[in-house]
């Protein structure tokens, strides 16, 4: 011991991090990969933090690498580093008493999980820009290599969609399929197919350029070029693309002039006889406050839509992604899971890797008591989470008025029942402190809350029409979260 200073100590560290991260992610994600998470020490820049095992760190290095990387460079500074130790298994289910070492690696490209940092957004497209007299510029496909085909899992949910992707793949331009619109649930395989058509198109021809972007990428580049003003070089781009993919159309709704750009690429590729899929969280008859010749060409080519799978193929995406993994479980925990999560493809893949989680954690062996047990902890957890947002836009709904005014100042007496009303649901129903809360009221103070709560809970006892209100939006609250 030097006795010298340490102004940070490394949990201090570990700690500043965790604040971070978890304003970043999902709380299920933060509490699965990041709560166990023990930090060793600190030496110059590098932490080094204690995981418990193999998998945990593989998981964290493909998911959060970026993440952990940026955090720890707001901390600690340029040329942080995070090393690994990692408890390894001795084989016989006892943890040996041995670590090992390991640098954190990168591999910078890592956008597709619910990371979502401001500072990852618009990761260009790259080279925007035409250069006179080359036909080809180096376009970065976006694509991630891991949708495939191969494992995406066929059954009577996807049968269309899927084999129409598959001719289009081996044809893209040269179908009726064009544009080819992917519709379905969330979590249901629409990004996965789609991006499955696109590296299937790469594979089959080398040649082609193959663009996924997501619509709300696509609308923060076109954002940015207006300000650079050079939205005619953000047009001219797509001439260069073969074959466009672009994902959650949806999110074009109502903003007009992001979809009038997009309007005059689509028309540009499409007359080109190149292809464009898209895909959609809802069939294009739903889409709300989108440009009607814009929906009339959404509908031009095919409309495949991807339906919940039956409980055979449920099976069948877990045999698979288990078969990946290397790792077997018995037959009976397979079909619980399957049996439990029946809506979503994501959420079911969700339970696999907590199962694993959580068998890796507390060294216990996955049986179907444990599967219980985390299926409980799960289905709670991964119901929709309702946000003061949300709660604001129902009770104003309900009420009739703008949701403006109870941000406002006025004191008309029906706004300020409804936004009394909005903040008692937004205390019950979230976990955002009383301040916060304030803040999303034209920043009022937490004891503006409080008092709003009582007075919310008075009138319920003595007004019983303001409470079948209350209950009628209680109802209405939890039906739309489930
Ligand atoms: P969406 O875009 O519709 O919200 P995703 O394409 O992101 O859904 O799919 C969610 C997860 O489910 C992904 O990890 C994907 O690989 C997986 N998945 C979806 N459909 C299948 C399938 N038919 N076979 C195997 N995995 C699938
Ligand atoms: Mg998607």
């Amino acid at each position: 011991m030097t006795g010298e200073k340490i102004i940070k100590t490394f949990e201090d560290v570990w700690g500043d991090c965790l604040a971070i991260i978890k304003d970043n992610i999902p709380e299920q994600s933060f509490k699965t990969w990041f709560v166990p998470i023990k930090p060793i020490k600190l030496e110059e820049k590098v932490l080094t933090i204690q995981v418990p095992s193999q998998f945990f760190y593989e998981w964290l290095e493909e998911h959060y690498v970026d993440l952990l990387r940026k955090t720890l460079k707001s901390i600690l500074g340029a040329g942080s580093r995070l090393e690994y130790n990692i408890i390894v298994e001795n084989g016989q289910g006892h943890s040996s008493p041995y670590t090992i070492n390991m640098p954190a690696v990168s591999n910078g490209k890592n956008d597709n999980i619910g990371v979502s940092l401001p500072m990852n957004l618009g990761g260009a497209i790259k080279n925007p820009f035409i250069i006179p007299g080359l036909r080809k510029v180096n376009i970065d496909s976006n694509l991630n290599p891991n949708y495939t085909f191969e494992n995406f899992i066929e059954g009577d949910c996807n049968r269309l969609a899927r084999s129409a992707g598959f001719a289009v793949a081996s044809k893209p331009g040269g179908t009726a399929f064009n544009p080819l619109m992917i519709f379905g649930g969330v979590g249901l395989g629409k990004s996965h197919l789609a991006q499955a058509i696109g590296n299937q198109i790469k594979i089959n021809n080398k040649q082609k350029v193959v663009l996924y972007v997501t619509a709300e990428k696509f609308m923060n580049q076109f954002v940015d070029s207006v300000k650079n003003t050079n939205t005619n070089d953000f047009v001219n781009f797509y001439n260069y693309v073969d074959v466009l993919l672009v994902d959650d159309v949806q999110f074009f709704a109502g903003r007009s002039k992001t979809q009038e750009i997009f309007f005059q690429i689509f028309n540009q590729i499409h007359q080109a006889g190149k292809q464009i899929i898209l895909t959609c969280d809802r069939p294009p008859k739903d889409l709300k406050d989108m440009e009607e010749r814009l929906l009339t060409r959404f509908k031009w080519g095919l409309q495949a839509d991807l339906q919940i799978p039956d409980f055979e193929t449920r099976i069948a995406i877990l045999e698979q992604k288990m078969y990946n993994d290397g790792i077997t479980l018995p037959r009976e925990v397979v079909e619980y899971v399957a049996h439990n999560i029946s809506s979503n493809i994501r959420e079911l893949e969700g339970a696999l890797i907590s199962l694993l989680a959580q068998s890796s954690m507390n060294r216990k062996e996955i049986d179907l008591d444990l599967a219980k047990q985390m299926m409980k902890n799960f289905v709670k957890n991964s119901t929709r989470e309702i946000s003061i947002d949300f709660i604001q836009k129902l009770v104003c709904d309900f009420f009739s008025i703008p949701i403006d005014l109870v941000k406002s100042k006025t004191r008309k007496r029906e706004v300020v029942q409804a936004r009394q009303i909005s903040m008692y649901f937004a205390k019950e129903m979230t976990k955002a402190s009383l301040k916060n809360i304030g803040s999303h009221f034209g920043n009022r103070d937490h004891s503006t809350v409080i008092h709003a709560c009582q007075t919310v809970n008075d009138l319920m006892e003595t007004d019983k029409r303001f409470k079948g209100d209350v209950e009628e939006l209680t109802k209405r609250i939890k039906i739309s979260t489930l």
